[in-house]
């Protein structure tokens, strides 16, 4: 029998990649989403293909996550409040979401001990200024006043939550905190950068650095990505830890608008936005965001391969080859 797996947020950016690579695997796949930030055009692509599902619902939906959770082997936890932008206009979404979601997933799993893959956030290192951050690190968060923070905050306690399930119950689980992951499929509604340059720059309008542009990140193609969370799902020894997954290619965000407008041949000009006029009064950005990646490199050998200028090319490609490209 094939192995199954249920994906939740799997009609999201990274859950649609995975879908189709756990697919081309030999996996039954289900995705569970209720199309809050997900969207239908993501997997539409699958339906009808042997082995898939689509369930629209939220995780919250008890009856529908117990049935789902019954039917799998393994379940990829993707649905999540994500995107700083969204994060600081609806907290109570987000950790509503974040919290309640994880809480019920891990029940469901636990009644029949399906292995969970619980997707974090490198948000859970905070403001920690020792770069590379390592999966054991000390880490550092703002005050409570500040919306960002519970993004961080609500992720830790998934993780917490999900370690308690491995520990006191045996679940078996197994926590990737992804950095930043880009590719085609990935919007820029949610304040995501590299969506928002690569749109800007093929409509031809200014390029929105926020602050003066010399904090920096590390880009991850999602193919990348993806290969990591199914070496994870897949190998035994995973079970019970947290790895790090992301590149190791810094790049300041201003170099990255410059690199955008070199990859599209663009003329946009670049303008910086002070961060209070792009968030709330106060918002705080982390200076810059690094992953230790020796963790998952010594489980599995896992090395992203896809450099940045490939996938800045792919994401235009991607953005051309819709309709209109879309404006954020
Ligand atoms: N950013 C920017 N212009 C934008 C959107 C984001 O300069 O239009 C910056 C943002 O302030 C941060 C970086 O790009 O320093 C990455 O932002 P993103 O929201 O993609 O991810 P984060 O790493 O903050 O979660």
């Amino acid at each position: 029998m094939s192995p199954r797996v249920l994906i939740t947020g799997g009609a999201g950016f990274i859950g649609s990649h995975l879908a189709e690579a756990f697919l081309a695997a030999g996996y039954e796949v289900t995705i569970l989403d209720n199309l809050s930030t997900g969207r239908f055009e993501n997997i539409a692509h699958l339906v009808g293909q042997p082995g898939f599902r689509f369930a629209l619902a939220s995780i919250q939906n008890a009856i529908v996550l117990d049935r789902l959770a019954s039917e799998a082997d393994v379940i990829v936890h993707l649905a999540a409040a994500v995107g700083v932008q969204l994060i600081v206009e609806r907290p109570v979404h987000t950790i509503e979401t974040n919290i309640m979601g994880t809480e019920a997933v891990l029940q469901a799993a636990a009644r029949y001990r399906a292995k969970v893959v619980l997707a974090s956030t490198s948000e859970v290192y905070g403001k920690g200024v020792r770069v590379p951050f390592r999966e054991d690190d000390d880490v550092v968060l703002g005050p409570t006043d500040k919306s960002r923070w519970a993004y961080a905050a609500s992720k830790m306690v998934d993780e917490f939550l999900a370690l308690a399930y491995y520990r006191e119950k045996g679940l078996p689980v197994v926590i990737a905190r992804l950095f930043n992951t880009v590719g085609p499929r990935q919007t820029g509604r949610y304040g995501m950068v590299v969506p928002r340059f690569v749109s800007q720059a093929l409509r031809g309008l200014p390029i929105t650095v926020y602050g003066d542009g010399k904090q920096s990140r590390c880009f991850c193609d999602v193919s990348d990505t993806v290969r990591a969370l199914m070496g994870l799902a897949r190998h035994p020894d995973a079970v019970g830890r947290v790895f790090n997954v992301g590149s190791r290619e810094e790049i300041t965000i201003r170099e990255l608008a410059e690199r955008v407008l070199a990859v599209t041949g663009s003329r946009s000009p670049i303008e910086f936005v002070p961060y209070d006029r792009a968030y709330a009064p106060g918002f705080e950005d982390m200076a810059r965001r690094v992953p230790d990646t020796s963790r998952i490199e010594a489980l599995l050998g896992w090395h992203p391969q896809v450099p940045l200028d490939t996938i800045l090319a792919r994401v235009a490609a991607w953005m051309q080859a819709q309709p209109d490209v879309p404006a954020y």
